[in-house]
């Protein structure tokens, strides 16, 4: 089957589903990324024939040769994204064609094969509908989605592997952050950077999320939630935090964040809020922003709010932040206005509560 954009999906319903019961009772407060569905989606590639063997299966451990490449050398890339129960009682995806392209644009920067869009549009759905008794209905909850794919060959020459394996797997999950929608305190690290130009700041690649760890664990000694990295050659402008991008609000009503180019995510949320600001008539920088600027307009009060944004946490308040020599606050410290009306915007869009009026909805039937 190579070539073709078009899979066919062997659907294998799971023998032994989770009982009703005992769904509802881990669904009751399932956390982040901690519960998983019955089943998971695995698409094989191989140099020789292309996509095949494209499967809806139980969900099961995975086995492993020890020198599968990705062990050694990390090929690796991944997307997030979420499906909602809408208010109609349909399910919801949002914009999962970017999520489609993006994928795509990281196996290329990572070397690897590109997974036509419908196969991955067809894998999401798939196993949503098979999975569909783990969608939540509360508020703030959703089914994450989270597709996958790794360097499956076994080999250790450093080379693109010959081999890859696409999964999807789905997770229950109520709100991000364990407190809720609560500011979050930033930490801006002196030590460390995410990304560098010309190297892999924008793919979706596990590897940036290895390299960030231990920013982020400098954060929390710090007493601080969230990492922010500055760019890596001054280290004087604000890129983005560990896994969400970032947001000013000025108090012309302006909203600025860094621009892509290379070494920023390119957030699907960050262009929904881009776009939608604009639509109604808003003004939206992408410039850079430097961390002096930012410490000043804080004081001034010219800046009166910052957020991060990101599927998994939506948009988040940031309340202070915290830097080697010192620490301030944005305004009061508590979610602002915009930060607050944006949230609610993308929510009922996502939920279909509001108009949609840039097709970004998709519903499972
Ligand atoms: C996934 C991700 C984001 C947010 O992207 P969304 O498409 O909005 O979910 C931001 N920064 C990094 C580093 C990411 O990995």
């Amino acid at each position: 089957m190579s070539g073709g954009d078009k899979l066919d999906f062997e659907i294998r319903p799971n023998p032994r589903p989770v009982a009703a019961a005992e769904r509802a009772a881990l669904m009751a407060n399932p956390g982040f990324g901690r519960v998983f569905t019955d089943h998971m989606v695995t698409i094989r590639y191989a140099e020789t024939k292309g996509w095949y063997d494209a499967r809806v299966e139980a969900r099961a451990p995975i086995p492993m040769d020890p020198a599968s490449a990705v062990l050694h050398y990390a090929q690796e890339i991944f997307e997030g994204l979420k499906a909602y129960s809408a208010a109609d009682g349909s399910v919801t995806m949002f914009r999962p064609d970017a999520n489609a392209a993006r994928f795509a644009e990281s196996a290329r920067r990572m070397a690897m094969p590109e997974l036509p869009e419908a196969a991955f549009l067809d894998s999401l759905r798939h196993l949503v509908q098979i999975d569909r008794e783990w969608l939540p209905t509360s508020d703030e909850g959703s089914l994450y989605l989270r597709p996958f794919m790794f360097a499956n060959e076994v080999f250790l020459g450093v080379r693109p592997s010959n081999e890859y394996l696409y999964m999807v797997i789905a997770s229950p999950v109520g709100s991000y952050f364990a407190r809720g929608v609560q500011p979050v305190n930033v930490w801006v690290s002196p030590t460390y950077t995410r990304a560098a130009p010309g190297g892999t700041g924008e793919a979706k690649f596990g590897g940036n999320y290895a390299a960030s760890l231990v920013a982020q664990a400098e954060a929390i000694e710090h007493g601080c939630d969230q990492v922010v990295f500055l760019d890596a050659v001054q280290r004087r402008y604000v890129d983005e935090l560990g896994g969400m991008n970032i947001f000013f609000v000025y108090d012309d009503g302006t909203l600025v964040t860094p621009p892509l180019g290379g070494t920023i995510l390119r957030g699907i949320t960050r262009d929904a809020l881009i776009t939608l600001v604009r639509q109604s008539g808003g003004t939206v920088q992408e410039r850079p922003v430097a961390f002096d600027e930012w410490r000043a307009d804080a004081a001034s009060g010219r800046l009166r709010e910052v957020f991060a944004c990101g599927t998994a946490a939506v948009i988040t308040p940031i309340g202070q932040v915290r830097y080697p020599d010192g620490e301030f606050p944005i305004a009061d410290g508590n979610p602002g206005e915009v930060t607050t009306r944006l949230r609610q915007t993308l929510v009922d869009l996502q939920r279909a509560r509001t108009e949609d009026r840039n097709n970004w909805i998709h519903r499972i039937d």
